[in-house]
């Protein structure tokens, strides 16, 4: 068996679904990453949003450790302990009663979407089954959450399509209060649009959705898969906007790097998912449990909260400082540690050349969509990291323009 695989390996060996940057990070610790030659990388895309504690943080190594020293793996026949203290501690620090335990965010919505059908049928009948939620939306890539996703690029080919799903304009209240009826038994909100461009909600949004479903009967779901986690400053975004959902979903930061996925709901609403309604072999494994239950510890610290609101500024900061110098941006936007760089109408739908640049200069950023540059890095990012980062954007961006305006 070879052992001395290369990016061309993926060409050979991997299913064409993803473009993989051209290095491969063999090593990391904190928010640096290094690659097969040993080139140092400064990470600002945190595995998507997942790295929510940085690379290999030395109290996740820990506990991850420990418990892979106890027991692995059991399936649901059996409880954990790691599984109830996790649970637990998400109903200590949110609305939750009841936690459902999974192992991603598709995962994590597929069941907020059937527990949320299973409900309205419980309740009101069959009839009540349709699921609201936005245009441009991302929700996950299983069948039923890709279709609740609002990007239809996502769910060409792979019809016939689950019925009974619509999609409203996003931050548009009088298209929302026109779309609910007394047949909708979900509206599905992303507080702040990851994907689909690091798009917040606005205030108004959220507090009309809110009063809307309470009038129609209807549950309000927000999927906080990417924002969840301190990501936004709260350790979930509802929190910071002070509406409350029915159904949460959270995965991505959740396990700081060890899959896991959850759905977080009220006693009244998980009474519908009864046993055998629904399930997972590795949902709740003691593994991840461990994993999230310190992720959750450590982020819930008030510094670690305060830390990203004032890495926030720092970011913000910096980015408009590289802004005045070049103006590629026309707009910097989005909550805590979750930022998107608007590119001007110079490079509209050309996001990816800023990433593509960045990687020359040994940074790691992400896109959301054609148009935006989005950074998600490490909560606890440090400051010499972000600013020694910035600065190789600086770079970066100076030789793109250069290649672009002579
Ligand atoms: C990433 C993401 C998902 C899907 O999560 P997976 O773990 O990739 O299945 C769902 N919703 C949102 C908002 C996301 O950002």
């Amino acid at each position: 068996m070879s052992t001395n695989v290369t990016r061309d390996t993926f060409d050979q060996v991997m299913v064409p679904n993803y473009a993989p940057a051209g290095f491969i990070p063999v090593k990391a610790a904190g928010s640096r990453v290094w690659d097969q030659q040993g080139r140092e990388f400064i990470d600002f895309a945190g595995g998507i949003a997942v790295n929510s504690l940085g690379h290999c943080h030395p109290e996740l190594v820990a506990t991850l450790t420990e418990q892979a020293n106890k027991v692995w793996h059991l399936s649901n026949v059996f409880t954990n302990e790691p599984a109830l203290e996790l649970a637990t501690l998400l109903t200590e620090t949110t609305f939750a009663e009841r936690v459902f335990l999974c192992n991603s965010g598709a995962e994590a919505n597929e069941a907020a979407f059937k527990l949320a059908r299973k409900y309205a049928a419980d309740h009101y009948g069959a009839d009540k089954h349709e699921i609201i939620s936005c245009t441009n939306s991302f929700h996950g890539r299983t069948v039923f959450t890709v279709n609740v996703g609002g990007q239809p690029k996502y769910t060409e080919g792979f019809g016939p399509n689950p019925a009974g799903i619509t999609h409203v304009p996003f931050n548009d209240i009088d298209a929302l209060k026109a779309a609910i009826s007394d047949k909708t038994c979900a509206v599905v909100i992303e507080p702040v649009q990851g994907e689909g461009g690091v798009l917040p909600a606005t205030q108004a949004y959220l507090d009309a959705a809110r009063e809307l479903c309470n009038q129609h009967n209807a549950l309000l779901v927000f999927d906080e898969v990417q924002t969840g986690v301190g990501r936004t400053g709260s350790l979930y975004a509802y929190q910071e906007y002070n509406v409350t959902p029915d159904i949460l979903s959270s995965a991505k930061g959740l396990g700081g790097g060890f899959p896991v996925g959850a759905i977080l709901t009220t006693s009244e609403i998980a009474k519908s998912f009864g046993v055998g309604t629904h399930g997972t072999t590795y949902g709740g494994n003691p593994l991840a449990s461990a994993v999230a239950k310190k992720v959750i510890e450590i982020v819930s610290r008030p510094e670690v909260l305060a830390g990203v609101r004032a890495k926030h500024q720092r970011f913000v900061d910096g980015l408009n400082a590289i802004n005045a110098k070049y103006n590629v941006f026309k707009e910097i936007r989005g909550m805590g540690l979750l930022i998107g760089a608007v590119v001007s109408d110079e490079f509209a739908g050309r996001a990816r050349e800023f990433l593509k640049a960045a990687e020359a200069h040994q940074l790691m950023v992400l896109v959301a969509g054609l148009s935006v540059v989005r950074f998600a890095p490490s909560l606890v990012i440090e400051d010499k990291d972000i600013d020694e980062g910035l600065a190789r954007f600086d770079a970066a961006i100076a030789e793109l323009v250069a290649a672009n305006r002579t």
